[in-house]
């Protein structure tokens, strides 16, 4: 058997137009704020994606760059400025950020309404509650992906590897809230390769070049590599290339989920935009 490739980056430009469209038909302006803190080069790369990507739907950007020694209360009155602008209506953090500052302390201080990152803990209670604000847009890219394909999750064993706050914690909510049978691995999980033999979904978030190997997948498997991974060859994913032979279908990294990441992103800004303009930023508060 040779997968189905889910193609993300034809995916994420039918998304991109359809938020363009949106925004049109929405008609006032929209505008994304992120801020990055020091040099890290795939970060500064990341955010130029994702400036680019919101221009061309027709999203305002503000791109604030911060130098490495920046401390950690410059950016929190920076979060605090761009809560209170009401010209903007989405805010995100771009990960990591430098040692000296506290993560979850600058997540904490984002508008949960302008959480396009869905981080705070407001957004990721109510995922856990089942109803959803702002979803991290990676794991929110894959469900879409999961979709298009017709890839049916009522039921079936769905198996996601890592359990981060940005990936595999909300991947496995969103696949619980499909009527999934959800397993979370991790690193201390006994038998992974029995565990992820299991799934009719595995999805893999983890940042191990190859962990995914073709005897940990079930025949006729969908299998989601989230994981981006630098080597000497280049970019690659979580999951070793054979397991094309026998997964059912496949994301490709790259061209897989990272551009839907960008395109949800994209999304995410746009529904804040519409909520606060509903006058019901948090609906349901
Ligand atoms: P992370 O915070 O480092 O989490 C990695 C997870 O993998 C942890 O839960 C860890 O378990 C688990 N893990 C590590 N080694 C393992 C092993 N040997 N067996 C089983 N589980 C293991 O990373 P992340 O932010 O979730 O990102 C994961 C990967 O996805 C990275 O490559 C990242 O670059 C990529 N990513 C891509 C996108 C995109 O847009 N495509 C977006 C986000 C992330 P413990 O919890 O026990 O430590």
């Amino acid at each position: 058997m040779t997968a189905i490739t889910i193609d993300g980056k034809a995916l994420a430009e039918k998304v991109r137009a359809q938020v363009a469209n949106d925004l049109e038909a929405f008609g006032g302006p929209v505008c994304l704020a992120t801020i990055l803190v020091g040099d890290d080069p795939a970060s500064h790369i990341y955010v130029g994606w994702k400036h680019k990507a919101a221009e061309e739907a027709g999203i305002d950007t503000r791109d604030h760059r911060l130098p490495e020694a920046t401390p950690e209360q410059d950016v929190l009155d920076l979060l605090a400025e761009l809560n209170a602008d009401e010209a903007v209506d989405g805010i995100l953090v771009q990960l990591p950020l430098p040692e000296h500052m506290d993560e979850r302390r600058m997540i904490y201080a984002i508008d949960p309404e302008k959480d396009v990152d869905g981080l705070h803990p407001l957004n990721s209670g109510r995922l856990f509650l089942g109803e959803p604000l702002h979803v991290p847009a990676t794991p929110l890219g894959v469900m879409v992906m999961l979709a298009e394909h017709g890839i049916e999750l009522e039921g079936k064993e769905a198996v996601v590897i890592g359990r981060s706050e940005l990936a595999g914690k909300p991947m496995a909510m969103l696949l619980l809230a499909e009527n999934a049978t959800v397993t979370i691995c991790h690193s201390r999980t006994a038998d992974l390769a029995g565990h992820a033999r299991r799934a009719d979904v595995l999805v893999a978030a983890v940042g191990r070049p190859g962990i995914v190997t073709p005897d940990m997948v079930k025949p006729g498997a969908a299998v989601v590599d989230i994981g981006v991974n630098r080597t000497e060859g280049g970019i690659v994913g979580d999951v070793d290339p054979a397991v094309a032979e026998v997964a059912g279908y496949l994301t490709p990294v790259p061209g897989g989920v990272g551009p839907m990441t960008i395109a949800m992103l994209l999304r995410n800004t746009l529904t804040a935009a519409q909520h606060r303009a509903s006058g019901v930023a948090v609906p349901g508060s």
